[in-house]
């Protein structure tokens, strides 16, 4: 290319990598201090939102039809093809329709748990930096428009595609758009235009990750212009409706049709041999065998149960990312927690500042920079002790947050807490800023190193640069040779004065951050790690207060009682943690573990130690990740909490990743499971408690739904046996259970908590969905509800046509399931109480339905012509209630049993 020939604008825009910043800035007609407001206005219209194209839905039909794909369904349609070929057209065309309105309710029910995910989905959006009118604002992400001027910090989701202005140590993941997982050096120098993609090194893509460093860019493409919008691949968000859970209900409907279909070819073979069936009635009867024994509602219902938990979570701000994690939460044994903002508020206040010579309290409270300087007890002005005075400057300058005042909700800060209280410290002694002290470079806080340092001009007239330090204490003293006095002198360092002295504020619950400061040549520009290493004079440390939340004190002690281990993992200093975490309730109050002692501990020892101790500090992000394996080989389903884009290993190891909605980094959040809407503790708990509850309905739905097939199908068993005639033909059978699957298995789906859900331990996941008590209940219920069913039956046969006491059989068989779904919503506890009796409105509402549909059933003339039923007498329907009262009762005696055997157990 003619350097200089002058490029058209489509052409750098096609290719904004092979020019400089300053063309690209110029052929999109913006500079380095952004666009202007309503200029991003006009684009946004012109341009459109900054939004990857929305995956194509399947067709609906298409959509429709998939839930037809599923072998219980198969099975009814060979039983449709059987009875059209013995010409019972009846039968025909009722096994069709209830194969249709299966597939309808499932296409609603799955139509509404996606709606339920996509609303969801909408929670996580996305946000950027953003340059307007020359000032940065934090802006959602689709309203991004080409000439942006935006910011780029480690953790980050890239936006937008971006022409990088400047960069410092800027190192970007772009594996999700060219599948290389190495981390990417950018720069930004004018390449070559063959470039490909991956060598790129002056643009940073939308839907990469920052991995560290920071930048700044312009951006040149958005939403579907974007590299990404052109390959349309749509990032990791909600997942769909699959769970392993789903997968091990598949896999227990294809068992339990292949033990159908070995119970048909038995009774089959009996019926026709030993009990001398004509031939089409025993085809008939195991057809009427085969409908009455797949539950073919279930695979709807359970999804609508899981899509509910998820909804209920998310209102108690526990965002799913991915549907598995509902199940999981369910039987977590261990909940890792950072420390600041999520068991603690996170709003710091700065209450100390030490300094060799003296010792200042500070009052007032929240981010208000109202409040004095004490020493002693006594007012004093702070700015009057010259080395006070450069720690509160440094304070100031070594900081990247910055304090706000809303005429409504008063001063707040913008950045991490940490800073901001240092900013509301300084403003508090009145320190005026001086743009004498312009910072030329930054070295920005990473959790690995745990301090930040800026390069500084000295004042006014000054002939050096300064460099400021703030940090963890040792990581900031193991850089000092000196220590600042009053009078701006200073001395060589008393390592054992600061020690002894920052232990004693640690221990008070304070996060320390030690202040220092080097003088520097006029010329130097930049600073990097080595220039840290030493040479520094410490000027002093602040201690800062950041209170527990209290309602995660109670949490705390609910996973207590719930059986669940909760840990703090914190960077912050061990004495902190530990004051911290005796006050919150975690660990014994003595034993903390440091990031320093976790590196000497060899990887087969760790599995022990991760279980018995409860706070760990000083943490790294890669300590994280071996807790996490540690408690996984102990056997533990692990919840980690995380918010830096270095959390993200730990984040996807663990079982339940979780990450900070707010203070989380984009990559962070890749990672989760789950996200917190409100960076709480409690929502975690809360979360457990969904997850516990989720499992309980999806339980008892099982319970309830299995013994309704179980019944029929014995019922039929037994009459072949017998050599009576069916009780209830094929016809019936497929009502029953359409009117049971849609409404009363669906009224457990709205099942609230039950009141010990958090008192038991977690759920083993190695626990079989059906466990032996389950299937102990299944199998009582059935025999009773076919013992019930076919005595009335018997005892209507005589003296009644048989449509009477087939009407009989399978309305005393409905009326056994009202009154055992009353049974089913405590696993098992009694219902014989109010709580138990009153119910849900769904419950009632299910039962009403039924009554509705029954009466249709028996006395509507067509439904009598196609499911073969008579009008009965209103007298007979108390031997049918009566019936349903007795299996209740039994069903709580069985239940009282199961209780005195598990307490003994116990
Ligand atoms: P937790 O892990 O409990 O959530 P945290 O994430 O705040 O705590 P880090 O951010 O890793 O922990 O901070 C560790 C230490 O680094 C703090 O104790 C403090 O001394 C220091 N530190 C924190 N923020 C800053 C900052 N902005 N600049 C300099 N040092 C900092």
């Amino acid at each position: 290319m003619n350097k200089n020939s002058v490029p058209k604008t489509d052409d750098v825009l096609a290719k904004p990598y092979a020019y400089s910043p300053e063309k690209v800035l110029a052929s999109l007609g913006t500079s380095q201090k952004g666009l202007k407001e309503l200029e991003a206005e006009a684009r946004l219209s012109k341009y459109g939102p900054n939004r990857l194209p929305q995956k194509k839905d399947l067709h609906p039909f298409l959509k429709f039809l998939k839930h037809f794909n599923n072998i219980l369904i198969y099975v009814l349609l060979v039983a449709a093809v059987i009875t059209a070929l013995l010409d019972h057209w009846v039968d025909t065309w009722i096994i069709l329709a209830v194969v249709i309105i299966n597939s309808a309710i499932g296409f609603l029910q799955e139509g509404k748990a996606e709606k339920a995910l996509e609303a969801v989905k909408k929670m996580l959006s996305m946000y950027a930096h953003v340059k307007r009118d020359g000032a940065y604002h934090e802006v959602a992400g689709e309203v991004l428009v080409p000439g942006d001027i935006i910011k780029l910090k480690s953790g980050d989701k890239v936006p937008a595609d971006v022409r990088l202005l400047d960069v410092k140590s800027l190192r970007v993941n772009e594996a999700s758009l060219t599948g290389e997982s190495e981390e990417v050096e950018k720069n930004t120098e004018a390449l070559d235009e063959n470039t490909p993609l991956g060598d790129r090194f002056s643009m940073a893509y939308s839907g990469t990750i920052v991995s560290s460093g920071q930048g700044t860019g312009v951006v040149c493409a958005t939403g579907s212009s974007t590299e990404l919008g052109k390959i349309n691949t749509m990032l990791s968000e909600v997942k769909t409706i699959t769970t392993p859970l789903l997968k091990q209900i598949a896999k227990f409907g294809r068992q339990l049709t292949a033990i159908i279909l070995a119970f048909g070819v038995v009774t089959f073979l009996v019926g026709y041999f030993i009990a001398d069936y004509q031939l089409d009635e025993i085809f008939l009867a195991v057809v009427g065998l085969a409908v009455a024994a797949i539950p073919e509602g279930l695979p709807a219902i359970i999804t609508i149960i899981l899509a509910i938990g998820v909804q209920r979570m998310a209102s108690r701000n526990a965002i799913i990312r991915l549907l598995p994690g509902v199940e999981t939460l369910g039987s977590v044994s261990v909940i890792c927690s950072d420390k600041t903002g999520t068991l603690t508020k996170g709003e710091m206040t700065a209450k100390k500042i030490l300094t060799r010579n003296t010792a200042l309290e500070v009052s007032g409270g929240g981010y208000a920079p109202e409040g004095e300087f004490l020493l002693d007890g006594k007012k004093t002005d702070p700015l009057e002790d010259k080395n006070v005075e450069l720690l509160l400057r440094a304070c100031m300058l070594c900081n990247d947050a910055r304090l706000k005042k809303d005429k409504e909700e008063g001063w707040s800060i913008e950045g991490a807490p940490t800073e901001g209280a240092l900013i509301t410290l300084a403003t508090k002694a009145s320190l005026k800023t001086d743009p004498s002290f312009k910072r030329v470079d930054t070295l920005p806080f990473e959790s690995e190193h745990k301090f930040m340092a800026t390069l500084n001009e000295a004042g006014e007239g000054s002939k050096s640069r300064i460099i400021f330090l703030k940090g963890a204490p040792e990581r900031v003293l193991s850089r000092c040779q000196y220590q600042g006095l009053g009078e701006g002198k200073s001395e060589e360092i008393d390592r054992e004065w600061w020690d002894t002295n920052s232990s004693n504020v640690a221990s008070e619950g304070l996060r320390l951050l030690a202040i220092a400061f080097k003088e520097v040549g006029n010329d130097q520009s930049e600073i990097d790690f080595a220039e840290t290493a030493d040479g520094f004079t410490l000027l002093g440390m602040v201690g800062l207060i950041d209170p527990p939340r209290e309602e995660v004190i109670a949490s705390v002690q609910e996973c207590r009682e719930a059986g669940v281990r909760v840990k703090m993992i914190t960077g912050d200093h061990a004495l902190t943690a530990r004051a911290i975490a005796s006050k919150i309730g975690i660990g014994d109050g003595k034993t903390v573990m440091s990031g320093p002692e976790l590196d000497e501990t060899d990887d087969n020892d760790l599995p022990d130690i991760a279980e018995r101790v409860d706070v760990f500090a000083r943490v790294s992000p890669e300590h994280k990740l071996r807790l996490v394996q540690a408690l996984q080989k102990k056997g533990r389903v692990t919840a980690m909490t995380g918010d830096g884009v270095n959390d993200a290993p730990a984040l996807k190891r663990a079982d339940i990743g979780i990450a900070m909605g707010i203070k989380g980094t984009e990559a962070s959040k890749e990672a989760a499971v789950m996200v917190l809407a409100d960076d709480n503790f409690s929502s975690i708990t809360n979360a457990v408690e969904e997850g516990r509850t989720v499992y309980d309905n999806l339980r008892k739905s099982l319970l309830f739904i299995l013994p309704t097939n179980g019944g029929q199908g014995l019922i039929i068993i037994t009459a072949i046996l017998l050599g009576i005639v069916l009780p209830i033909t094929p016809a019936q059978i497929l009502w029953v259970n359409m009117v049971t699957a849609v409404t009363l298995a669906l009224a457990l789906a709205f099942e609230p908590m039950e009141k010990d859900v958090m008192k038991r331990k977690p759920r083993n996941p190695k626990d079989p969905l059906l466990s032996k008590s389950m299937l102990l209940r299944i199998t009582y219920v059935s025999v009773l509800l076919n013992i019930l069913s076919l005595s009335m039956f018997t005892f209507f046969s005589r003296g009644y046509s048989y449509e009477y006491a087939s009407t009989m059989a399978v309305n005393t068989l409905i009326a056994g399931e009202v009154f055992y779904l009353f049974n089913s919503r405590f696993l098992k506890a009694s219902v014989i109480n109010f709580k138990g009796i009153i119910a849900t409105k769904y419950v009632w509402g299910t039962v009403l339905a039924i009554v509705l549909f029954q009466a249709l059933f028996t006395y509507l003339p067509l439904f009598q012509t196609w499911f073969g039923t008579e009008g009965i007498a209103a007298v007979h329907w108390l031997p049918m209630i009566g019936a349903g009262l007795i299996l209740f009762f039994l069903v709580e005696l069985e239940k009282f049993f199961v209780r005195i055997v598990t307490a003994e157990k116990k």
